[in-house]
């Protein structure tokens, strides 16, 4: 055994037992060593999506995010401490630090910025998927319509509450996110944490699959979810119901506008 090869047995060694899985194996395993992964917004549902991704040993992961960590975020965002929010540590950076002490060996590329229309292209361009750690369906539309025009697959999830959804596009594949949600929903329609709650449980819920989606659309891209996914975590209730692709879609369509609708504000 050649010095080059101890080496690399020395660096799988950390992913011995998610090895053994044979969806994984050690050919999987270089596989995720050498994915790209974008990250947009790295709050509740970010902080395990990064947590799993990372520690799974991913190649490199670049995360989104424009907020700075704050105390009401702590019940639920599990990557931050109090010493993050006395610090008013932007939650990129604060993320990255952390990250990098659970595995030094993925590069991790922290953006301290809103993720828009103008900001995405260059954020996205190297990456080999997408996953949605965002709050609002404004971003989500913005990351959709990039990734239909671009040919990128990508992992939906929103929670609110008790319940939450996750849905997985591949473009062309199948449905997007606007084959099921066409228009943007106003504000009223669409809580947020901020405005109805959530769960840590529910969060940790529809994250874990959503990281397990990208492991999926790397490893074994005909394993993915081809539904919604529909959670209660209160009720115990796990429903997937099938979303068809409609050929009048805004995004994936006969309906192409090239344009997002309603985009102003995007937050965060
Ligand atoms: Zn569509």
């Amino acid at each position: 055994m050649n010095m080059e090869d101890a080496s690399r047995i020395d660096r799988l060694y950390r992913y011995s037992r998610q090895m053994l899985v044979p969806q994984v194996g050690r050919e999987g395993q270089e596989k995720l060593l050498e994915a790209r992964v974008g990250l947009v917004g790295c709050g509740a549902l970010g902080s395990v999506i990064a947590n799993h991704l990372v520690r799974s040993g991913i190649g490199l992961l670049r995360i989104a995010d424009g907020d700075r960590v704050e105390l009401h975020n702590l019940h639920r965002q599990m990557l931050y401490t109090e010493e993050d929010v006395r610090e008013r540590l932007p939650k990129a950076e604060a993320a990255a630090r952390h990250l990098r002490r659970a595995n030094s060996e993925v590069v991790i590329e922290p953006v301290v910025q809103v993720i828009d229309e103008d900001s995405l292209g260059e954020f996205a361009a190297d990456l080999d998927v997408l996953v949605d750690g965002t709050d609002n369906f404004a971003t989500r539309f913005v990351i959709n319509d990039y990734c239909v025009r671009r040919n990128r697959p990508w992992v939906y999830g929103g929670v609110i509450a008790t319940t939450g959804m996750s849905m997985t596009i591949v473009p062309g594949e199948g449905p997007c996110l606007r084959c099921f949600l066409r228009e943007l929903p106003s504000r009223e329609q669409s809580p947020t944490a901020d405005t109805a709650g959530v769960l840590s449980i529910t969060v940790a819920i529809i994250a874990s699959v959503e990281a397990g989606e990208v492991i999926k659309l790397l490893l074994q891209p005909e394993a993915r979810n081809r539904g919604l996914l529909m959670v209660d975590v209160w009720e115990l209730d796990f429903e997937r119901l099938e979303i068809p692709r409609d050929p009048a879609c805004p995004s994936c369509g006969s309906g192409l506008t090239g344009e997002t609708p309603g985009l102003g504000v995007v937050a965060q």
